[in-house]
Formats: structure tokens, C-alpha cells, sequence
């Protein structure tokens, strides 16, 4: 890089925090009111940046979901029984109050997750907004959604979500059930309970009838228990792979609806007629996203041959550039990592990945000194079969594999269980379809990468779980002939 004549430097730009107004403790959304949890239980909810405990939040007991599951039996033959047009408003109203209280939503995501302010500012929180718009405008046109068919809604749909994108994935689950008439019982990640609890501020200002989404906090035994429930007619769960497995056997011939977001190792793939400086662009945003705990994050990068060593030592420059820290300054680009469990994961897999002889690079970045933090990494030399190759990191680390040819670009691409996303990095539009049809991936992007928006349906094939959700197939899951 040339050397500027004078020192350039980004004055801090920290985004207040006082527009959020913390509880010291949370209840649980239960019959459309916060009531103490019958097991007496709660835990600790801390700002992964800082270590400091941000509140404690209960910790929903197997009678505590119980009554979350009774809530939401209850309100469902009102609830389903709305004219359409009925739920398509307070659908619509739900996503203009997030509108309204956009900023105060961007900064507890921040404070509680730990992802830069700017990503949950202008992706997450009106993403997140958009999902509830666009299913409002389904709610009253179901007719047009299945043409031919008479449908009517499940009944009582479990949602459990994880902690990568807490407001959006409460938005995804919640959204498209609603719009066909179900009742929700929604379980938040442990790490990250808030915005969903903000959420249900939200619904409560908007009038939703009580019942008609509960929200239960806890950790896995409460998302067990509520998966369980023999009083729940639908699940939908987002998360780990495993955890994923061991619900589908646990509602194994019990009659529930399943639908599995699961996890990724997404390829991006960069030829040698791309566009290299717009690809490697596109290979940032793809991995370095939200600390790549993002399930379609571009993980593996399979770079052809011949431009290898340029791509390389481009993305290696453009690494220095990152700005790693303070995940409320918005000139911040890599947040903290979730939690210490999530760092220690990606700290092993990536000694795992040098053991197995991957060299690791990483720019000179100065971390905070408390917190969560993980700099950005290249690993290059890595095999196919290295475990940083085939397991899922979920972290800001980027795996880099070659290739010579379009077929080899898809046997590597494709030599994975999991089967979320992919990219294709190429000036032929030609190149583009070949591999697309060829790719054993829910989505692929052309020239880009992690575009979303709620009309694109998103899912995955093999391990990464099955259902979509967005678009008009969004809806098909929470529906049943009538
Ligand atoms: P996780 O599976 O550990 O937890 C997800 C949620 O499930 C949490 O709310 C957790 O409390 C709950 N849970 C844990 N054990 C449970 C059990 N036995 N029964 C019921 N609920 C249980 O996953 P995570 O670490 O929170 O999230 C990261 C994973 O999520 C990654 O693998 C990522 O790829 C995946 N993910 C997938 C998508 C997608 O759309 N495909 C989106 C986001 C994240």
C-alpha cells in the first residue's frame, strides 16, 4: 500500500446507549403479559464485548412452558379465526413499531451480541422489519399463495432460534406463522434473549392478542422441553446440525411439522475472468459478516489456480484494513464473538487446522483487552479433508482451497455435508448457470454474496436441514389442506 503523507485515522464514532432502557430482570411473555417463571430459575445475560452483565433472565421451567404452550392453545381458534385482513394489520403495525424503535433495537442487539452497530443498524433491525411487512402483505391473499387449494393454519408452532441473528431469526420464524394464523411459542438463544423480549414490547404496543406469540427464555433443556410439548403442533427450529438431529428424533412419529434451518460451509468460488477486486470484496463480506457466525457465511474460499497468489495477497491486504473493536463505534467492521464457549470452539478448530498443516494469517490487530474477541484469519494450504475444510467454525475464518476446473470447482464445492449456500465469482454468465445447476446448495449467489430479502426463499439441502423459509414457500410450512 503506498505510504500517506499524514497519518489517517478514524475518530471514535460510539453510538449512545441511553435510547435502551435495561430491566435488571426480565419474566417471561406469557398470555401476552411478563410473569415471574414458576421454576424460579434464571441467568445471566452479559455484553460479549465487555464481560459486563447487561440482566437476569429466567430460565423457563418444564411447567413454565407448560403454560407458555396452554397461552398459545388458547388464543388460537380467535387468532385463527381473524378475518385475514385483521392479521395482516397488526402484522403491519408490528413492522412500523420496529421501524419507529429501530435505533433502540440496533444498539441492544449490539450490547447483547456483540455484532458491530452498523450491521445491526442496516441489515438486521430493517431486515428484520421487512420480514413482517412483506408476510403482512401475504396474511389476506392466502388464496393467491395456493392457488387450488384450501388451507388453514397448524396450531401452535415452537420456534427455537439462535444467537447470530436474534431480532431476524424471531422475525423469520414469527412473520410467515402468524400470517397464516398459528399461535407461537418462541425460545430465543440463551446469549442472546433481549431483543426478542424488546420484541414482545413491541407486540404487546400493537395490540396482538395475548397468547398469540409467548415468549420463553432458557437454554437447551427449555428448547427440549418446548419441542416435546405434546400440546405443540409445528416446529421450527434454526441452529446447530446436532441439535437439529436430536429434534427430529425427538418429534419422530408424534405427528408435529418439522422444518430444520441448520448449519453451513459454504463455498465461495473465484475464477480466474472475475472480477478480482469486487470478488475479494465479496469473499470479506462473505466470511468476516457478523464475525462469521452466519450459517451461509462464505467459509471456504476455492480460488482457481492460476490467480491464486493474487487473490491471496489481495484479501490479505484488504484484511489490514478491518477495523476490529468497540462493536458500538460505527466504523467498527469485526464485533465480539458471542460468547467464550463459541471463542474456544473457533480457537480449537483453528489449532486443529494448523496441526493438520494449514498456515494461519492473520493482520497485526490490537484486541481489547476484555471481551470475546477472535481477529480476522486466512488459512491457506488447507486440504479438503482438514477438519477447518469440512466442520462448520462459525467464526471469522476463512479456509482456502484451489482448483483448475469448472468440474473440480464443483467436486470441492460440493465434498461437504451441509448444503446451505454458495458463491460463483466469474464475468460469464454462462459459467454462472453451469455451476448453479450443478451446486448442492439452497442458494447461490452470482457475483455477490449474502444478499437477503424476505421475498427470496432460504434453506438448505443434505445437513443443513430442510423447509424454506421467505418468498410465498415460506408460508407452505405452517399451513395444512383444510
Ligand atoms: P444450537 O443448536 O446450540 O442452539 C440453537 C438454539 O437451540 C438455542 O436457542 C438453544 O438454546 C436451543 N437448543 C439447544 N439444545 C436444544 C435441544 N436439545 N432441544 C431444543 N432446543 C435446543 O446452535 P447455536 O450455537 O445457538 O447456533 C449456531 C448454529 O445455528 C450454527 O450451526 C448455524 O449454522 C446455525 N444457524 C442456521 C441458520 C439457518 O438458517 N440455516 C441460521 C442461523 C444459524
Amino acid at each position: 500500500m503506498p505510504e500517506l503523507p499524514f497519518p489517517l485515522e478514524y475518530a471514535p464514532a460510539r453510538e449512545a446507549t441511553d435510547i435502551v432502557q435495561l430491566a435488571a430482570s426480565y419474566g417471561l411473555f406469557i398470555g401476552g403479559a411478563f410473569v415471574a417463571a414458576r421454576s424460579g430459575e434464571s441467568f445471566m445475560t452479559v455484553n460479549p464485548a465487555t464481560e459486563e452483565p447487561l440482566a437476569s433472565v429466567a430460565a423457563a421451567g418444564d411447567d413454565d412452558v407448560d403454560a407458555a404452550v396452554g397461552a398459545a392453545r388458547a388464543a388460537f381458534p380467535a387468532w385463527s379465526a381473524l378475518p385475514a385482513r385483521q392479521r395482516s394489520k397488526l402484522l403491519y403495525r408490528v413492522a412500523r413499531l420496529l421501524q419507529d424503535r429501530a435505533r433502540e433495537f440496533a444498539v441492544l442487539e449490539t450490547l447483547d451480541g456483540g455484532k458491530p452497530i452498523k450491521e445491526s443498524r442496516d441489515v438486521d433491525v430493517p431486515l428484520a422489519a421487512a420480514h413482517f411487512f412483506y408476510y403482512a402483505g401475504w396474511a389476506d391473499k392466502l388464496d393467491y399463495a395456493f392457488p387450488g387449494r384450501q388451507v388453514r393454519p397448524l396450531g401452535v408452532a415452537a420456534q427455537v432460534i439462535p444467537w447470530n441473528f436474534p431480532l431476524l431469526m424471531a422475525a423469520w420464524k414469527l412473520a410467515p406463522a402468524l400470517a397464516t394464523g398459528n399461535t407461537v411459542v418462541l425460545k430465543p438463544a440463551e446469549t442472546t434473549p433481549l431483543s426478542a423480549l424488546l420484541l414482545a414490547d413491541v407486540l404487546a404496543e400493537a395490540d396482538l392478542p395475548p397468547g398469540v406469540v409467548n415468549i420463553v427464555t432458557g437454554g437447551p433443556s427449555t428448547g427440549a422441553a418446548l419441542v416435546r410439548h405434546p400440546g405443540v403442533d409445528k416446529v421450527a427450529f434454526t441452529g446447530s446440525t446436532d441439535v437439529g438431529k436430536e429434534i427430529r428424533r425427538a418429534v419422530a412419529g408424534t405427528g408435529k411439522a418439522l422444518t430444520l434451518e441448520l448449519g453451513g460451509k459454504a463455498a465461495n468460488i473465484v475464477f480466474e475472468d472475475a472480477a478480482l477486486d469486487q470478488a475479494v470484496e465479496g469473499v470479506v463480506n462473505g466470511i468476516y459478516f457478523n464475525q462469521g457466525h452466519v450459517c451461509c457465511a462464505g467459509s471456504r474460499l476455492l480460488v482457481q489456480e492460476a490467480v491464486a497468489d493474487a487473490v491471496i495477497d489481495k484479501l490479505k491486504a484488504r484484511l489490514a484494513t478491518l477495523r476490529v473493536g468497540d462493536p458500538l463505534d460505527k466504523n467498527t467492521d469485526l464485533g465480539a464473538i458471542n460468547s467464550r464457549a463459541q471463542l474456544d470452539k473457533i480457537t480449537s478448530l483453528v489449532d486443529a487446522g494448523v496441526e493438520e498443516g494449514a498456515t494461519v494469517y492473520q493482520p497485526p490487530c490490537a484486541l481489547p483487552p476484555r471481551g470475546y474477541w477472535f481477529p480476522p484469519t486466512v488459512l491457506t494450504g488447507v486440504h479438503p479433508s482438514h477438519r477447518v475444510a469440512q466442520e462448520e467454525i462459525f467464526g471469522p475464518v476463512l479456509s482456502v482451497l484451489t482448483f483448475r476446473t469448472p468440474a473440480e470447482a464443483v467436486a470441492k464445492a460440493n465434498n461437504t455435508r451441509y448444503g446451505l449456500s454458495a458463491g460463483v465469482w466469474t464475468e460469464k454468465a454462462s459459467k454462472v448457470l453451469w455451476m448453479s445447476s450443478r451446486l448442492r446448495a439452497g442458494v447461490v449467489w452470482a457475483n455477490t454474496y449474502n444478499r437477503f430479502d424476505p421475498a427470496s426463499p432460504f434453506g438448505g439441502f443434505k445437513e443443513s436441514g430442510f423447509g424454506r423459509e421467505g418468498g410465498v414457500h415460506g408460508l407452505a410450512p405452517y399451513v395444512r389442506n383444510a
